[in-house]
């Protein structure tokens, strides 16, 4: 690599920020507040599942039927996908691009298999894993949510076990007692500064 420190001229180019956890973990509670930062893109997910009431496609992700997330498998689309919970979700290449194009952070928000395979592609990324709670506050969070019913509650958590043993693979693992704490946590490991994201004076490159 040829990279000399003092001339920058490569226009920055932003980091893969993964962030795994198990359901309910507080996960999404904490890309939601990363995204807000300045510099700091989400990358919409493609799914096969249904939405959930008030989500929205594009926003939330982009909701399609079985034949249309093959179309893209088969063209290569898919920086990884994988089928969780009976469905099947992946992320764009053109999502995480439009981000790192403009020199952005992009967060993916995915499961340990996806994670799994980015690491195995050897793409520069940085991992973060949200650890969950005690098993039973999981439970009272997901059945206070109300979004799934009883059986499928207990199924999620009988994955949370298997998905909680590949937190050692991550760099950086947080548990969420406190969102802010948890947040603070998280922008400190990224090198950000508090509230203000990708810090404006890094120019260099980071990652390919
Ligand atoms: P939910 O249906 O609750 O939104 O998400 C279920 C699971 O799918 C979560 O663990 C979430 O991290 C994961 N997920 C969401 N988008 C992606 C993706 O693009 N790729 C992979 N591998 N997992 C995803």
């Amino acid at each position: 690599m040829s990279n000399d420190a003092s001339s920058t001229a490569a226009p920055r180019r932003g980091r893969l920020i993964v962030v795994s956890g198990p359901t309910a973990s507080g996960k999404s509670t904490l890309w939601r507040r990363l995204v807000q930062l300045p510099g700091v893109d989400f990358s919409v997910s493609a799914t096969t599942r249904p939405p959930r009431p008030g989500e929205v496609d594009g926003r939330d992700y982009h909701f399609m039927d079985d034949a249309e997330f093959q179309r893209h498998v088969d063209a290569g689309d898919f920086l990884e996908w994988a089928e969780v919970h009976g469905h099947r979700y992946g992320t764009l290449k053109s999502e995480v691009e439009k981000g790192r194009a403009k020199g952005h952070d992009v967060v993916l928000e995915i499961d340990v298999q996806g994670a799994k395979q980015l690491r195995d592609l050897g793409l520069p990324m940085v991992s973060v894993f949200v650890e969950a709670p005690s098993e039973e506050e999981l439970r009272r969070r997901l059945l206070a949510r109300g979004t799934e019913s009883p059986e499928e509650v207990e199924r999620r958590l009988a994955r949370v076990r298997s998905e909680m043993a590949e937190a050692g693979h991550y760099d950086f693992v947080v548990v969420n007692d406190d969102v802010d704490e948890m947040v603070r946590k998280v922008e400190e490991f990224l090198g950000y500064e508090p509230g203000r994201g990708v810090p404006s004076h890094d120019s260099g490159e980071v990652g390919a």
